[in-house]
């Protein structure tokens, strides 16, 4: 009895002694296994309903923030994809939340803002190797778009070089490098105009107010009977509200005056006059919270999500503080955007759901 009892006991030893030589990374191995047969050259939008979904790749502003990359709402309308913005990280967030860039078919500019362009050139970059692309990618935009397209080109052309000597013109197709600028113009006595309209997607550029930046736009997405308006930046704007009338889903731009003021008023009194003045003249081109709210009562919006959030709140605490009395100006479902938030509308229904890709 004493024998076997020893003989479980050195045999306990030897396989705890195994386990902790050989163990860890078994199981490490195993997890490592399990994520990539989960995630890696998987689809993930594959088992998305046939509708819109809005992916919120940046949620903020230009101010530095840990959690929110700069302005980027991607939308998926059937089986084609499109980019609002990029601005800086928004398009690794992106690629995180599974967004399928090899179905993208167009990038829309709001405005030519840096923050709005900033992750433009990882766009165009992720269009071309990740979405396998060999045609420029279209990128919609006001006047001068197509300067920024022709730099980002010359800035690029270097890793073009390396990328197509290392992969190859197979993989990496040279004709597939870079943007095309599709200049955006509407008559002056037009608040909107469609400019993209293929197999049932329509996308129509509206004219918003963001003074002395000119012309800004904002855009509304129509596919199946669901709609989706994204205001870029812009004050309350009677033109975007008639445009974006029965929108299902409504992304507004949102910056509190009165916590902008205080950062002002903090600054002033810190000898930072140059930054105290920044934050008095963007006061005058943003929308409030409740004015985002009042556009969205007005359009008749079902939902109606605030990004560009100036400042964004950094803790949910003061998001009361940050809203003032939107929450009473807006009756339907109001949120702050997050990175990561997918806002799904599935087609043949009113449906509107939320889900975080994290
Ligand atoms: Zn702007
Ligand atoms: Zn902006």
């Amino acid at each position: 009895m004493k024998r076997k009892i020893g003989f479980i006991l050195a045999t306990l030893a030897l396989a705890a002694g195994l386990f902790l030589l050989f163990g860890r990374n078994w199981i490490a191995q195993r997890a490592f296994d399990r994520a990539i047969d989960h995630t890696v050259g998987v689809d993930q939008s594959a088992a998305l309903a046939d509708g819109l979904h809005a992916y919120v790749c940046g949620s903020g502003s230009p101010m530095p923030d840990a959690q929110r990359a700069g302005p980027c709402i991607a939308v998926l309308a059937g089986k084609q994809a499109f980019v609002f913005d990029a601005g800086s990280g928004s398009i690794r967030k992106l690629g995180r939340m599974g967004f399928p860039m090899d179905r993208l078919q167009a990038a829309f500019l709001t405005h030519l803002h840096s923050d709005h362009i900033d992750g433009l050139g990882e766009l165009l970059l992720q269009a071309w190797i990740g979405g396998s692309r060999s045609t420029p990618l279209p990128v919609y935009g006001p006047d001068g778009t197509d300067r920024v397209i022709a730099a980002e080109a010359q800035l690029y052309a270097i890793d073009e070089g390396f990328r197509v000597t290392h992969h190859g013109p197979k993989v990496a197709r040279p004709s597939g490098f870079g943007g095309e600028a599709r200049i955006v113009t509407l008559p002056d006595n037009a608040g909107s105009r469609v400019v993209y309209d293929v197999d049932g997607v329509k996308v129509t550029a509206i004219r918003v107010n963001h003074a002395p930046v000119s012309p800004a736009f904002g855009y509304r997405i129509d596919y199946k009977g669901r709609a989706i308006a994204i205001s870029g930046d812009t004050i309350y704007a009677p033109g975007f509200v008639a445009a974006a009338k029965g929108a299902d889903l409504v992304f507004h731009d949102a910056l509190n005056k009165r916590m902008v003021a205080a950062l002002q008023a903090k600054l002033a009194e810190r000898g930072r006059g140059d930054a105290a003045q920044i934050m008095h003249d963007i006061q005058g081109y943003h929308a409030s919270p409740e004015d985002a709210a009042r556009a969205a009562r007005e359009a008749g919006a079902g939902a109606l999500v605030l990004y560009h959030l100036v400042p964004a709140p950094p803790a949910k605490l003061i998001e009361p503080l940050f809203l003032g009395d939107a929450p009473k100006e807006f009756p339907g479902t109001l949120k702050l955007a997050q990175d990561g938030m997918i806002v799904s509308l599935p087609a043949g229904g009113k449906a509107i759901q939320f889900r975080s890709a994290w």
